[in-house]
């Protein structure tokens, strides 16, 4: 048989399966083998009669399996199957994907249940009279009355000590037996059930085509459309038949809020996996998860592998959400893979958005996927009244502009909530004019310039061409450029100046570092401890405030001039998101966007809220200057600590690449170009982007690569197919 272990050397190692152990063998299972002088953890990944055909007739003998440590296997042969192909298709290592798919917590030597120790009565009643002494008697009534409890807790709960307990135990009084006691991260029994509402004939109505499909369905629906409430009678659809589910959620986005709703409706049989949760708590949620306890996942994108059973429904919430691709290897994009795996295991896959990625969008007007849309709000709330506020004409060049100023005032007036936004990406790298307020763009692409402070100059993350830091604007002449930009602490301030009396929040990652800081804040505000809640992307999303009827979006324009070709799309989806977190009870909600480029497509389309609108413009730019989803794109990233080589190296592959693109079909690879963060860590890094019409020519030509030109031993060489994140 072979075993895939887990050393990242990315071969399978074939061991002989003892005769004890042969009967009770199967893929998936976790068995302990001798790999050099010690004994190591893998899993079987393929089960051969005999002879192994790469060892036949060689001379030394194939080492025995010591043991199987697990005789459930932890993943079926579809799941191996789904990782073999993630694994192909990210260029990655199989072990890394399996890591990827089995939570460390399971795999550690020594994770176990955890077993602790339960006290309870053991008379049948009351204590016999006279027995015992008065201390005993009353702790007996009292576990009595709470009808027993564990160790720990029973010690806290009644001030005692665990030899007093052993006392009774002893006199025959009380038993305390060890039992399973599974963590879990839900505290059940203060969540309140919930009941299906009736659906209006928007969600029914694409409730009925996820019921019927038999492709993968774009819920393409507004903010507060009521997207959650399809997803979880689609769900109870599936468990009533039998199935589970995945709900997939950005990990910003799960908060104790998210999983609430999904608890309420169903319960204990909704198992969580989230970065949060301790590692017993991970191992006792994943077991919960393999043995069927629970059916329905929530969590982020490694929830994609979930051992569920009878996996008949797969949600993807927020699909267009960054964070379902991983940035290291393997980098995997969760929501392909929840494409993936459901066309495998036969189950329906929904995937959710109110702005869709343009590959999602893509797709569906392929006819590849199915589109459900919800255009209005369910419920109470309405879509908010859009503003949209030229920061040119504010001659203070405040923070705030006067518009936003008086709408603040008026909601501290009427005790209602403002959201005020800050977008941090792309912050400062570009530099703009102050007058004009045109960003420095490269002549080539359709992205600004990135300024390099190393060596004094404006880099095109695209295509690599660069000049020289103009000392005029080459827009309007002006002398007035800058690479300033405003940050949260110093809004806050200027908050504090504009609005003595008002109550701020701060949330940005420098006040939420502390573990649950994130939930006190918004806790806090929800409560309406505060009247206002300034924040950066991570109040983003999936809020739910009703009281907030204002949200002033500071600095539209700052994710525009990333150096990325999908800055308007993202600029598109904040402005969206952002936008749909005001009115969401019966107050109606306006919005305040501020901005130095009005005529944006991006702000105009957002500002009306119309997502197909900028999709349709969007597309067409990305068709015209080639790239995803017209083809795919693969980063390839050459980090060196020391600077020479990684440019010489970097360089090198370039050239090697255009030399031999011709042998790949349509292969068109890029010059090579510091990244924008040049330096991480301590590693100079530098970077390739290769474009394809398939995936498949750019992972020959890698292959290809690395095989012909090996890296120095000093350079770290990395690819990332359908890369997210070009900085
Ligand atoms: P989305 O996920 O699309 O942003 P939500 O599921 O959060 O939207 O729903 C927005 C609000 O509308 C929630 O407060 C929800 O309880 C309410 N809602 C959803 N569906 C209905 C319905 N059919 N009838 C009444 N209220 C609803
Ligand atoms: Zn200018
Ligand atoms: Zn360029």
């Amino acid at each position: 048989m072979l075993v895939a272990i887990d050393l990242a050397l990315d071969r399978l190692f074939e061991y002989n399966v003892p005769e004890a152990l042969a009967k009770k063998l199967a893929v998936g299972q976790l068995l302990c083998i001798p790999f050099g002088h010690r004994e190591a953890r893998g899993f079987a990944m393929a089960i051969m009669e005999d002879a192994p055909s790469s060892t036949a007739g060689k001379a030394y003998k194939l080492k025995d399996v010591s043991s199987i440590v697990d005789e459930i296997p932890f993943f079926g042969p579809s799941t191996l199957e789904l990782v073999k192909r993630i694994a192909s298709y990210t260029l990655s290592p199989i072990e890394s994907v399996l890591k990827a798919a089995v939570p460390a917590a399971v795999l550690k030597p020594g994770a176990k249940e955890k077993r602790q120790l339960y006290v309870e009565c053991a008379l049948g009643g009351e204590m016999p009279k006279g027995e015992g002494t008065e201390r005993q008697r009353w702790l007996y009534a009292q576990l009595r009355r709470v009808g027993g409890g564990w160790l720990s807790q029973v010690v806290e709960e009644f001030k005692t000590t665990p030899s007093t307990l052993r006392q009774m135990q002893k006199a025959g009084y009380i038993k305390i037996e060890e039992v399973q006691r599974r963590r879990n991260p839900l505290n059940i029994s203060r969540i309140l059930p919930s009941r299906p509402l009736p659906l209006n004939p928007g969600q029914q109505a694409a409730l009925d085509a996820i019921g019927k499909a038999t492709k993968p369905v774009l819920l393409f629906g507004v903010t507060g459309s009521g997207k959650t409430e399809v997803y979880l009678q689609a769900i109870d659809r599936e468990l009533k038949k039998g199935g589970g589910a995945i709900v997939m959620v950005p990990e910003i986005a799960l908060t104790p809020q998210t999983v609430q709703r999904f608890a309420s409706r169903f319960g204990h049989r909704v198992a969580v996996l989230h970065s949060a949760l301790s590692d017993g708590e991970r191992y006792d949620e994943w077991h919960r998860i393999r043995n069927g306890e629970a059916s329905v996942v929530v969590g982020p994108r490694s929830a994609v592998f979930a051992p569920v059973k009878n996996l008949s429904l797969i949600v993807v919430d927020e699909e267009h959400d960054t964070s379902y691709k991983q940035d290291v290897s393997p980098r995997y994009n969760a929501r392909d893979v929840a494409v993936m795996r459901a066309a495998m295991e036969g189950a329906k896959v929904v995937l959710g958005s109110a702005t869709p990625s343009l590959e999602t969008w893509a797709n569906a007007k392929k006819g590849k996927y199915s589109i459900a849309s919800m255009p209005n709000r369910a419920g109470a709330g309405s879509l908010p009244k859009v503003n949209v506020v030229d920061m040119a004409y504010e001659k203070d060049r405040g923070i705030f502009s006067r518009a936003l100023m008086d709408a603040i005032q008026l909601r501290l007036d009427r005790g209602e909530q403002t959201i005020l936004f800050l977008n941090r990406r792309g912050f400062s790298r570009s530099l703009s004019c102050e007058d004009c307020s045109e960003p420095v763009m490269c002549p080539k692409c359709s992205v600004a310039y990135t300024y390099h402070k190393a060596d004094q100059c404006l880099r095109c993350h695209i295509c690599g061409s660069w000049c020289e830091v103009p000392a005029k604007c080459p827009a309007c002449g002006s002398g007035r450029l800058s690479y300033g930009g405003i940050g949260t602490q110093r809004a806050e301030e200027a908050l504090a100046k504009c609005f003595p009396t008002a109550k701020v929040l701060r949330m940005d990652a420098d006040s939420t570092s502390r573990k649950n800081s994130h939930d006190d804040i918004l806790g806090a505000f929800r409560k309406g401890e505060a009247q206002i809640l300034l924040g950066t992307q991570m109040i983003a999303k999936g809020l739910d405030f009703p009281n907030v009827t204002l949200v002033g979006i500071l600095n539209a324009d700052s994710s525009l001039n990333m150096p990325d070709f999908r800055a308007a799309e993202r600029t598109f989806q904040l402005i969206a998101q952002v936008s749909g977190r005001a009115g969401r009870a019966e107050l109606p909600g306006e919005v305040f966007i501020q901005t130095y480029s009005p005529d944006e497509t991006a702000i105009i389309a957002a500002a009306k809220g119309d997502f197909e609108q900028f999709a349709a413009g969007e597309l067409a730019v990305r068709k015209a200057t080639n790239y995803p989803p017209y083809c795919h794109l693969a980063a390839i990233s050459v980090q060196s600590k020391n600077q020479k080589l990684a440019a010489d190296w970097a360089q090198m592959y370039a050239k090697s690449l255009a030399g031999a693109s011709k042998h790949f079909g349509s292969l068109d690879a890029g010059e090579a170009v510091p990244a924008a963060i040049e330096k991480a860590d301590e590693w100079y890094r530098w970077q390739i982007t290769v474009r394809s019409a398939t995936a498949s020519a750019i992972a020959a030509a890698w292959k290809w690569l690395v095989a012909v030109r090996p890296p120095h031993k000093d350079l770290r060489l990395a690819v990332d197919m359908d890369a997210y994140s070009l900085v």
